[in-house]
């Protein structure tokens, strides 16, 4: 069993059975026609449950059949240009590269002593996110899960900043449309129920921030603390970019902690083109970046950045058989002391490949097409008189709804919208995703793919309008 184990004796080994699963990669990348096969749980179930896990089979080949059956084959494909669902995208080679040598090397980005190079290699590109942020010269970060778990720090250095002990009378301010980890993050920090104020939005679902101003002056004169404001910098559901400028104005003045959560719109951070609409995101205390999202990278691969290093202090914790006080002094770079996490992956030699090999402008590129591609879409949309279509896009999201002159009734446009989506997952033909906009249901396009084309949207349009109206067809003749 030793033969498995990676050192110097087994580097063949190693690299036979990596370029094997490799080889198969490509050649299932090769055949792929559909993002999805249609597969349903009830028929892929039984083929996970027959295996028996205490019965090796000893044999990669054997095992990459096996993978075929059980995974490969039925996997939801973001390479495929007619996957539009969500926020996740295509990954770009130069990243898999860096992939392939993190998990190799296993570097763990905790401590100086576990990553050595790794732990420079990371705070150059924090440094480098915060330089192309503006966020100044005191700046900092660290790599984390996701924009999830971004979140979660980033409020956390803002109630320890609040500087009170009475959590219950904390409040964050976000829009209706922000993402619910804000949500998630104020339960999990202890705040009180009514912790987060939900603010409404305009006619291009951004944060209003006449009711910003409102709220915040409503929290001060009821003795509260406002704790955060929430600007979403690519609302998930729309890509709408909160007004970030009028927002820095008031947490200025209100003194409040000012997170921008560009999960999503951070892929503007090295746009050639469109860099302007996430301008004002350097007033920020803190950022949430998704380099998984809009920089092309494979999961996990996220970053939260703040503007005063010193604030990191608050997941500062120090352990003697890890990182004992003294290697501060010693200036020993320890990452744990600003993580969350403890044992971490070296996510960042991803993002740092892709920059050596494709460079930041290279990135910028690819997030530039699929913001154009959804500008064409939205004309597309909006010329369609078999469909509403919500906003303009900021980014790379299209939200609407197949509406039939002829259908009046809104539960049946609800119904046939949501059978279309559920017709068109099952068919495989393509994917898209769903939400609800003043409570009725939508379709959504999330772009990330700079394959698909105008071509191709207006193919799965057709497919959608398809799908509806033979449910509606479907649904009168019951009704007769
Ligand atoms: C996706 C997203 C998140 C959560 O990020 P994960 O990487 O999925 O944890 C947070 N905020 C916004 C606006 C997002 O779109």
């Amino acid at each position: 069993m030793r033969s498995h184990l990676l050192n110097d004796t087994t580097a063949e080994r190693y690299r036979r059975t990596v370029t094997e699963g490799v080889e198969r990669v490509a050649a299932h990348l090769a055949a792929t026609d559909r993002p999805f096969t249609g597969i349903t749980v009830d028929a892929l179930a039984p083929r996970i449950d027959g295996i028996d896990l205490d019965r090796p089979l000893y044999d990669t080949a054997a095992v990459l059949d096996e993978l075929e059956e059980v995974y490969l084959r039925d996997a939801v494909h973001f390479h495929h240009p007619r996957y539009l669902a969500h926020l996740n995208c295509p990954v770009v080679i130069p990243a898999l590269l860096g992939e392939a040598v993190l998990t190799a090397v296993n570097s763990s980005l905790d401590t100086w002593d576990q990553s050595a190079g790794g732990t420079l290699i990371e705070r150059k590109l924090i440094d480098w996110t915060a330089a192309r942020i503006g966020l100044g010269p005191a700046a900092d970060g660290v790599f984390t899960s996701g924009g999830t778990q971004s979140n979660l720090q980033a409020l956390l250095l803002a109630r320890e900043e609040a500087k009170t002990d009475d959590l219950a009378s904390l409040r964050i301010f976000a829009s209706e449309v922000s993402h619910f980890s804000v949500q998630k993050s104020a339960k999990l920090l202890g705040l009180g129920p009514d912790a987060v104020v939900t603010l409404p939005v305009d006619h291009d679902k951004r944060l209003h921030t006449v009711a910003l101003a409102r709220e915040l002056e409503r929290c001060r004169r009821d003795g509260l603390v406002p704790m955060a404001v929430v600007a979403t910098a690519g609302t998930t559901d729309f890509g709408s970019i909160d007004p970030l400028p009028e927002i820095a104005d008031l947490c200025a003045r209100y003194g409040t902690w000012m997170h921008v959560d560009a999960a999503y719109g951070c892929g503007l951070l090295t746009s050639l083109k469109h860099r302007d609409r996430i301008d004002g995101i350097e007033h920020a205390d803190s950022v949430t970046v998704d380099y998984h999202k809009s920089f092309f990278q494979p999961v996990s691969s996220s970053a939260v950045l703040v503007r005063d290093a010193a604030t990191l202090r608050h997941a500062t914790y120090h352990a003697e058989y890890l990182n004992p006080r003294r290697m501060v002094h010693e200036r020993i770079p320890n990452q744990v002391d600003k993580s969350l996490q403890t044992t971490r992956r070296f996510d960042a030699l991803k993002l740092w490949t892709t920059l050596r090999v494709m460079g930041a402008d290279g990135i910028g590129q690819l997030f530039d097409e699929v913001c154009d591609l959804a500008a064409e879409g939205w004309e597309l949309l909006a010329a369609d008189p078999r469909f509403d279509v919500v906003v303009a896009p900021s980014l790379s999201t299209l939200v609407f709804r197949y509406v039939p002159a002829a259908v009046t009734d809104p539960a049946g446009i609800d119904r046939a919208n949501l059978h279309a989506r559920k017709a068109l997952f099952a068919s495989g033909d393509a994917v898209v995703a769903g939400t609800k906009v003043g409570g009725r249901h939508y379709l959504k396009f999330t772009l990330l793919n700079p394959e698909t084309t105008t071509g191709d949207i207006a193919a799965v349009l057709d497919l959608i309008a398809g799908h509806a109206e033979q449910y509606l067809g479907e649904s009168l003749d019951r009704a007769s």
